[in-house]
């Protein structure tokens, strides 16, 4: 997530997915493990996942891979700054 954050950071990512293929090149949906969960929480809670849910692919968003989640302040914070940077610059 960081690593395509960083790739297209002139891009708005509004759903991402992880993918595995095997030798024979048959890709399937990887589910993001705790670590990924906690960072989409972190930076893009508003992000939609495609996860595998007993084979079939499903778009939900983070509540939903990480119920009952701990909330960094000073994060949420730097995002609200920022798109309040980010207006007063369109102005
Ligand atoms: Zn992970």
């Amino acid at each position: 997530m960081i690593l395509a954050n960083n790739l297209y950071k002139e891009k708005n990512i509004d759903e991402i997915v992880a993918v595995h293929y095997d030798d024979e090149g048959n890709a399937e949906i990887i589910n993001p493990c705790g670590r990924c969960r906690q960072m989409f929480n972190d930076y893009v809670p508003d992000i939609k996942i495609i996860v595998d849910d007993d084979r079939i692919a499903k778009s939900v968003g983070v509540d939903r891979v990480l119920p009952f989640s701990y909330k960094n302040k000073a994060l949420e914070y730097r995002r609200v700054k920022k798109s309040t940077d980010n207006e007063e610059v369109e102005k």
